[in-house]
């Protein structure tokens, strides 16, 4: 087991089975796997899948490819020698997708799983939906809403883009090694509902920034020069409420009044 590659390995086909359950694979599907290890989610996807689909795996660790190659021959399962982060996703999926879009899946190493969010955010286009496995409390602070502990600038940032939702926690006893954190997996669909109001997404990203960077501030301090407190008030927030009590929609109606005033 190599810890540096962030290897904990699901060893409960319970669990590896539910996960795919929530997946509802459909004839002509393409999945794309991130990480697949010694094949757990693979192989729940081959033994509980009737109809055809394609699923490409990429997996970091050299030495795990001629073990999953000889657990998966089938035809339609392609086992790819790779690093996610350095792998050209876009031109992949673009000369592999007949129709469609593809269904990313993964447990992912937790050591990158924020840039592998990133990179899969840059590719939102191609992608269908996504379900990951992540920690948990990263899970919990990206579907928080408004007026809970959680909710921060990951959950604004991640829910601009996409609906999440959680699909299921997972115990470290279903891992080998035993990690020292609990996971969860996610279920993410591309959603381009917020995007679409956005005048200019780098104000939108500086008014997100800046809200979320004084925890337990009140906006109107936080925003202190960038934005007034008549602005604040004219797009419906509160100055003396903090961010985490700010709904995604109200950031993009201040930055989008912020950005006009720039042209004015
Ligand atoms: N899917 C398997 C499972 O659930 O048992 C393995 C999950 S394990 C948490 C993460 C896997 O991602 C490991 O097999 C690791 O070698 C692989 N990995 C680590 N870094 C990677 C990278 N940059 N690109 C692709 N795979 C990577």
């Amino acid at each position: 087991m190599k810890r540096h590659l962030g290897q904990n390995f699901l060893i409960n086909t319970h669990i590896t089975d539910c996960i795919i359950s929530h997946l509802h694979i459909r004839a002509n599907d393409f999945l794309f796997e991130i990480g697949p290890g010694e094949g757990a989610l693979t192989g729940s996807i081959i033994s509980n899948t009737e109809c055809s689909f394609e699923l490409t795996a990429l997996e970091k660790d050299k030495e795990l490819i001629p073990l999953l190659k000889k657990k998966f021959p089938q035809p339609n399962v392609e086992i790819l020698y790779g690093d996610i982060l350095k792998f050209d996703l876009n031109t992949y999926l673009r000369s592999s997708l007949r129709h469609g879009r593809v269904r990313i899946l993964g447990n992912l190493p937790y050591y990158i799983s924020s840039q592998i969010l990133f990179k899969l955010l840059k590719s939102r286009r191609l992608i269908q939906d996504q379900f990951l496995m992540l920690q948990k409390e990263v899970v919990d602070r990206i579907i928080a809403t408004p007026k809970n502990k959680e909710y921060g600038r990951l959950s604004v940032l991640i829910q601009l883009f996409y609906d999440v939702e959680k699909v299921i926690d997972v115990t470290p006893d279903n891992f080998k090694p035993i990690p020292n954190v609990h996971s969860s997996v996610i279920k993410m669909l591309p959603n381009d509902k917020y995007e679409k109001r956005v005048l200019d997404q780098n104000v939108l990203f500086e008014v997100i920034r800046r809200s979320f960077s004084m925890k337990r501030k009140m906006i109107k301090n936080c925003l202190n020069g960038f934005a007034s407190e008549p602005e604040l008030m004219s797009v419906g927030i509160d100055p003396t409420d903090r961010a985490e009590e700010v709904p995604i929609s109200d950031f993009i109606k201040l930055a989008n009044l912020i950005f006009r005033n720039k042209l004015n």
